[in-house]
């Protein structure tokens, strides 16, 4: 049986078999953590959470008992021992006394358990930990449990699974509460060995990390045989829906057209980056028989909701009978339809204090083509997409049981807006001022175009490198990781160009910011400039800045959200330069190019305006060219004393270097600086009388 025919998979133990563990409690538990955290259909990205309880210093060197917890926000994979935090355990269990407490009253009191108080925030699930008497605990999601807690006849299916091994504890949102519930519960069942919280997840214990993480395996794995045995001559999601799947060509091409207008219509409150998922296990349920119903059930995991949100959207396509242009106008009344539908689903559940989220949707989902994370960082986007898997593995065993179940729209919504939750997403380094936002560079690989890669990441946009040298393109985005995209091509091939936005709006949905500065220069004097030398100047600088401006307009135009297009000329727009005529003319028409588009994009909300760089020495490959020489014998001067001569000719007396550029394009890319100018220009040229504008 294939992976894909599997209804749920097995988990791998991957305990050290000899060696690799560590002596003290703390790294044990930590080992556990890394363990559970390597397999994502174990322990989902920052969900699940484990402790140990053992004797540590305090302050003032005493010993005593602690627990260690996992701190909020971290996740299990990655976390450091610093993320868990210690807290004196007596004083947590005092808790197990009471019989109610707020969630309020709750984390003040755990804040002052806490050993050293510069600690994170303990897990907003610490009281079941400390409740449950085991000196370890861990609490996971797994999907195998998952599609038993969330079936609609869990409670029975679990007993055939486990029998007395096995507590199941109805839905009820994670605080004091559920944790005085788990914690009498393993209390009144001493044949327990794990607890199944419905429509939620998994807590076992063990004497040491290894035995808690072991049984957490093993519960997976029985789970998941159950389930395999019990659904084996079913297919997943009800099997395929009538209707050929598109073949991958075809869906590439009918995501390049639509993408750019689901971006924008995603980006109502915030812009947003995409991200595209084609892959086996998307294809098989975004094609199937039963996704169009299962997408409106709701969460599988009270963990997902801050980042999917309680539904996703869901986007009927027919392969044979829609076109680009049908879906494209279909995604926009549809993302417009969810955020009434998600603001009427807060505002019936809210109070006066409660702010709603931002309304448009995390997940898309579009029949027989695939699946977009959105968020407003790739990071972002691709948790929600990451989440979504879990959803669908746990979707795929629980209809096919008998039918998936979900959280109320009630309590989705008090976890949705649990302000413990929310004070997660607060933990998160704030945001880039070009946050969400996609740049398109051209002459990435150059002095200049670097240091604008470099300043627009610095801002919180990704990245699309686009440049003739692929290495230099590469390199230029290395750093940025998930958020930058390389694109070797030429400029001035109308299929390159459109090639280069292809592959931005495969990578991020679209772009918002487009930086014109692939560049060549050569200079001679009138009589001596061949018609090569007069055609590549204006074939690179000319041609190569309308098609890169014409395809930008396009894709600007479909997302409906404006967008700034920046075009790196040069002072010789402005100078009438002596002996470089072929170079200055065509970089007045870049100028002029740019003018004229900033009447024609204004209308969209498309700003189109100019930098003017002078003698940008530093980095750049032109001057690495001919160009030097050639210049400096327009100046009867060594090439060497080329730095000199145009510090002394500024009127400020400096020399221009690329990351003042970088920022003068920063200055123009940015809605906030500069989003009532259009049609300008800022030269970056140290001073030079003749081209001051007038
Ligand atoms: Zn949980």
């Amino acid at each position: 049986m294939s992976t894909l025919e599997r209804m749920v998979a097995p988990a791998e133990d991957r305990w050290p078999a000899d060696g690799g563990v560590p002596g003290d409690a703390l790294g044990q538990v930590l080992l556990a953590s890394h363990l559970l955290g390597a397999d994502r259909a174990v322990a989902n990205f920052g969900g699940g959470n484990t402790s140990a309880k053992g004797r540590a210093a305090d302050h003032v060197g005493r010993q005593v008992e602690v627990m260690w917890v996992k701190g909020s926000g971290s996740d299990l994979a990655t976390m450091e021992r610093k993320d868990f935090t210690a807290l004196r355990l007596d004083e947590v269990l005092a808790l197990f006394e009471r019989d109610e407490m707020s969630d309020e009253e709750m984390v003040a009191h755990l804040a002052r358990c806490q050993i050293d108080p510069a600690a994170p925030r303990s897990s907003i699930e610490t009281l079941l930990h400390a409740f449950v008497p085991a000196a370890h605990v861990h609490h996971t999601h797994p999907d195998a449990v998952g599609v038993l807690a969330g079936t609609r006849d869990g409670e029975r299916l679990v007993d055939e699974c486990f029998g007395r091994e096995a507590v199941w504890i109805p839905y009820i949102r994670p605080g004091f509460t559920l944790a005085k519930q788990v914690g009498e519960a393993v209390r009144e069942h001493p044949a327990a060995r794990l607890v199944i919280l419905a429509k939620h997840g998994l807590v076992v214990w063990g004497d040491s990390a290894e035995e808690a993480y072991r049984r957490t395996i093993d519960t997976i794995n029985r789970a998941a045989e159950f389930v395999n045995a019990r659904t084996a001559d079913q297919p997943r999601f009800g099997g395929p829906a009538a209707g050929d799947a598109l073949d991958s060509g075809a869906r590439r091409e009918l995501l390049r057209a639509v993408l750019p207008a689901l971006r924008g219509a995603v980006s109502s409150e915030r812009s947003k980056v995409l991200v595209v998922d084609t892959s086996a296990r998307v294809e098989e349920f975004v094609t199937s028989r039963a996704a169009g119903e299962l997408v409106g059930v709701g969460a599988a995991c009270p963990d997902h909701l801050v980042h999917t949100k309680r539904l996703p959207l869901w986007v009927p396509f027919d392969p044979e009978g829609d076109d680009a242009g049908a879906l494209t106008e279909r995604v926009r009344q549809l993302v417009a339809g969810f955020r009434r539908d998600y603001l009427a689903y807060v505002d019936q559940h809210r109070d006066e204090a409660t702010a709603p989220a931002d309304p448009d949707p995390r997940v898309v989902l579009i029949q027989h083509v695939g699946l977009v994370g959105v968020g407003a960082s790739t990071r972002e986007a691709r948790l929600s997409r990451d989440l979504y898997h879990r959803a669908i593995e746990v979707m795929a065993g629980a209809h096919a049981l008998g039918g998936f179940t979900s959280l109320t729209e009630q309590e989705s919504f008090s976890v949705e807006y649990w302000p413990l939750e929310l004070y997660k997403l607060s933990l998160r380094p704030p945001p880039g001022e070009l946050q969400g936002k996609v740049a398109l560079v051209t002459g990435a690989a150059g002095g200049i175009g670097r240091a604008v890669v470099d300043e627009l990441a610095a801002a919180g946009a990704c990245v699309v490198a686009f440049d003739l040298d692929g290495e230099g393109a590469a390199e230029a985005v290395e750093p940025l990781g998930d958020a930058g995209r390389a694109v070797a091509g030429d400029v001035t091939i109308e299929a390159t160009v459109r090639e280069a936005f292809g592959q931005a709006v495969e990578a991020f949905g679209g772009v918002d910011i487009v930086v014109l500065g692939a560049g060549v220069a050569s200079s001679a004097p009138i009589g001596e400039t061949t018609l090569a030398e007069w055609e590549r100047n204006h074939t690179v600088l000319g041609t190569g800045y309308f098609l890169v401006a014409r395809d930008t307009f396009r894709v600007l135009r479909a997302q409906r959200r404006g967008g700034a297009i920046v075009v790196v000329a040069s002072k010789n727009a402005l100078v009438a330069g002596k002996n470089a005529a072929a170079y200055s003319s065509a970089k007045a028409a870049e100028l002029h190019l740019a003018r004229c588009l900033a009447e024609e994009g204004g209308p969209d909300g498309i700003r189109v305006n100019t930098v003017n760089p002078d003698a940008v020495l530093q980095g750049s490959r032109i001057w690495d060219s001919g160009w030097r020489e050639e210049r400096a014998g327009a100046y009867g001067i060594e090439p060497d004393e080329l730095e000199d001569y145009y510090r002394r000719r500024t009127t400020l007396g400096v020399n221009v270097l690329p990351e003042d550029v970088a920022r003068a394009v920063l200055h123009f890319a940015s809605e906030a600086r500069s989003g009532k100018s259009t049609g300008n220009i800022l030269n970056v040229d140290g001073g030079v009388s003749a081209a001051y504008p007038r």
